[in-house]
């Protein structure tokens, strides 16, 4: 989200120090979104290739070995795939938050983690494939700072200025190859650097010193979100060498096995994935009380299984917790030690097999250990004390979210207040009328058993795609999970309750723009009807609400229909001043349905105007048609924007385009959706 400016002068230090926290949250905050959302989309990909490996054993166990073996390659192939894959994503993500074609993004990420791989030797032995997610991720993530600082338009066959525009994506394009070359040299002599940094340490990670540096080094690059296996690959290279070479003298009979190897962190250290993760999710599954910690427990067990701890980690989130860090890094440590004990004092034989990352705990032990029993005994009694090490960390981040659930439901309980007066209202209005009593009963059936949602819809500029707002739009949910149109909206304006609706409304709007990308120029607008805007009260009221919810009032706007312009002249003009003069800009909505519309643009202060549908549905013949052009025209000389509403089809939208209108609202471009859908498509 992004926050309002003001005078950096009469700041104190304090208020500038919690500036800083707030926009390390957001930042932080948005980094572990990405993240999540990449490691989800990826998810098809990895459990694909835990299935493979788990047939695999399956056919190895049933003696197809055949078979078993082809899936192990299929798995194999997968896993040479993956940071490939990894990279297009990520460049898939990110392209969204650029205004650059995902197509043109994938290509710029993908060359620069080629580039950046080739020229580090970071291939895989095997199919000479990049190998590293890490990388995958850095060069989308540049690819986005580059598109960002150096704004390129579409690259449109049909545009007019077709070849001037593809001169300059060639420009962009062979700038962007330039600075990767330039920084797989940096990046070469970095990773140089860092080697020789590790080397220089002197950390052999096969000693019983060397492996707890090295095990808490991949726990803190992990708690940052960061696969430490990626970043030290040259090590777990080196561990994986000396393993093999170790195994093979064991087996000709010239050595005995060593205690440290690559089996024995694959099978001991990261159970259920990093931190061993499979001891929080069973912690989380016995003790959680909040319903969604249990949900996502129960939704992260599969693929903990499997050693895959993405939707557990970025779910509570482990990551930037400095409360879960604790027993994250600590845990690994402590299966470390134990492991170690057990093994070099005689109590459970080496580790003898290099199991694949991604074998089930307590299976995968019983293969390390050369198909022993002790190996899965021995990681069910790490596993449980690792439950026992996150139990008192994750109870205390458990207190901590309640009562940090507790004072947000204090925070909208505003919302609460003004839905009960709502309620009490409308059941008590006192009704003789017919129709009043039937509006009466109708409504309070709606707000007892249903549910109020704001849904949103696109707006969309014809100038330019990446330009739009939104219109914020009421909807009912039934008992029955359906979804209903705002028919009710009538019954509410026939109660005289209006006011309090808008207010909900309000809050609920708000709420949500805290959680949307913002800025003037991408606006949501909300319905006020004449009621409200009448009240006294409604602009210092709008103002502290802006204040509470930290939104800018020139992420707002305000749309009134015609039928409020009947109203009192001088204190509607008085209320559209006060809301402008602090940015908010406000709508002249259904322009066209009805009153006498024309003069009132000249007479209030407009920003924007949005043509009725109804407009639309006229303009069948030559003179519906120039009438559409004309209201499009006067808009525009009164200075106002000028939208068309209810657009359904191409026909429809290449009229208002030629009309000249500036936004097309409607079903052509974009139905109202709710806001986790507007929140995947920014
Ligand atoms: P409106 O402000 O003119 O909103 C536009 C209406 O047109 C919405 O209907 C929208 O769903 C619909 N619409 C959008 N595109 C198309 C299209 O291509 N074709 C057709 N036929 N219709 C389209 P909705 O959501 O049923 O709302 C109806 C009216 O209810 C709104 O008209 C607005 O006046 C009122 N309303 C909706 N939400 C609120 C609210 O939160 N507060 C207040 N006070 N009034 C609201
Ligand atoms: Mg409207
Ligand atoms: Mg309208």
């Amino acid at each position: 989200m992004q926050t309002q400016s003001g005078s950096t002068f009469n700041r104190s230090p304090k208020q500038h120090f919690s500036e800083i926290a707030s926009s390390w949250r957001d930042s932080s905050k948005s980094y572990l979104t990405d993240l999540a959302s990449i490691a989800l989309l990826l998810l098809p990909l990895t459990l694909s290739n835990a299935l493979a490996i788990f047939l695999g054993h399956v056919c190895r166990v049933s003696g197809l070995a055949e078979l078993s073996q082809l899936l192990f390659h299929v798995s194999d192939i997968l896993i040479n795939l993956y940071p490939s894959a990894f990279c297009v994503v990520a460049g898939y993500y990110l392209s969204h938050k650029t205004n650059v074609s995902s197509a043109v993004f994938i290509i710029y990420s993908l060359v620069l983690f080629y580039l950046v791989s080739i020229e580090n030797g970071s291939l895989s032995a095997t199919y000479m494939l990049p190998n590293n997610p890490l990388i995958a991720l850095l060069s989308a993530t540049l690819t986005y700072v580059y598109c960002t600082i150096f704004k390129i338009r579409l690259l449109e066959p049909q545009a007019l200025d077709f070849s001037s525009r593809l001169l300059k994506h060639v420009a962009h394009f062979f700038l962007f190859v330039l600075s990767a070359l330039a920084l797989s040299q940096f990046m070469s002599l970095l990773i140089t650097g860092f080697g020789g940094l590790i080397d220089g340490l002197a950390v052999d990670p096969l000693t019983l010193q060397g492996g707890l540096i090295y095990q808490t080094v991949l726990g803190l690059l992990g708690s940052i979100g960061i696969n430490g296996h990626n970043l030290l690959f040259g090590i777990k290279q080196q561990i994986y060498a000396a393993t093999q070479a170790n195994m093979t003298a064991w087996q000709a009979g010239d050595a005995t096995l060593n205690v440290i190897s690559q089996g024995f962190y694959d099978a001991f250290m990261s159970m259920g994935g990093s931190g061993n993760s499979i001891s929080l999710l069973l912690c989380v599954l016995l003790f959680a009380r909040e319903r969604n910690h249990l949900m996502l427990a129960l939704a992260a067990t599969p693929l903990v299984i499997f050693n895959i701890n993405e939707v557990l980690l970025f779910g509570l989130p482990i990551i930037f917790n400095p409360l879960l860090i604790v027993p994250f890094v600590l845990v690994p440590l402590v299966s470390f030690l134990v492991t170690y004990g057990c093994i070099s004092s005689g109590l459970v034989p080496p580790v003898e097999n290099i199991v694949n990352w991604m074998t089930p705990p307590l299976f995968s032990g019983y293969v390390a250990m050369g198909n022993q029993l002790e190996g899965s005994l021995l990681q069910l009694v790490i596993i449980i004390l690792g439950v026992m090490i996150y139990r008192p960390f994750y109870l205390a981040y458990a207190g901590k979210f309640s009562a940090q659930f507790r004072a947000n439901s204090a925070y909208t309980g505003i919302e609460t207040s003004i839905f009960k007066t709502l309620l009490n209202n409308v059941r008590d209005s006192n009704n003789t009328s017919i129709s009043k009593a039937s509006a009466q009963k109708r409504l309070t059936s709606i707000l007892r058993e249903g549910e109020l949602v704001m849904f949103y819809q696109k707006l969309q500029s014809t100038k330019d795609v990446n330009i739009f707002s939104y219109e914020a739009l009421l909807r009912y949910i039934d008992k029955d999970g359906k979804l209903c149109p705002p028919t009710f909206i009538a019954d509410f304006q026939m109660l005289n309750s209006m006011p309090l609706l808008d207010k909900l409304v309000i809050e609920k709007v708000f709420a949500d723009m805290q959680q949307m990308i913002l800025s003037k120029d991408r606006r949501v607008a909300i319905n006020i009807s004449v009621a409200t805007i009448e009240q006294e009260d409604f602009v210092p009221h709008l103002f502290a609400r802006l204040a509470h919810y930290g939104i800018s009032p020139e992420w707002l706007e305000i749309e009134i229909t015609e039928e409020a312009i009947l109203s009192n002249k001088v204190f509607l003009i008085n209320t559209m001043e006060a809301l402008q003069a602090k940015g908010i800009r406000i709508a002249m909505d259904d322009f066209g349905a009805g009153y006498a519309s024309f003069p009132h643009l000249l007479k209030y202060p407009f920003d924007k105007i949005k043509l009725d549908r109804s407009l639309l549905l006229d303009a069948t013949d030559q003179k519906g048609k120039d009438l559409y052009g004309l209201v499009a025209q006067l808009g525009h000389v009164t200075h106002c924007e000028v939208v068309a509403e209810g657009v359904e089809t191409l026909d429809e939208y290449q009229f208002v385009e030629a009309c000249g209108v500036d936004k097309v609202q409607g079903y052509y471009l974009a139905k109202p959706c709710p806001l986790i859908q507007v929140l995947l498509e920014q």
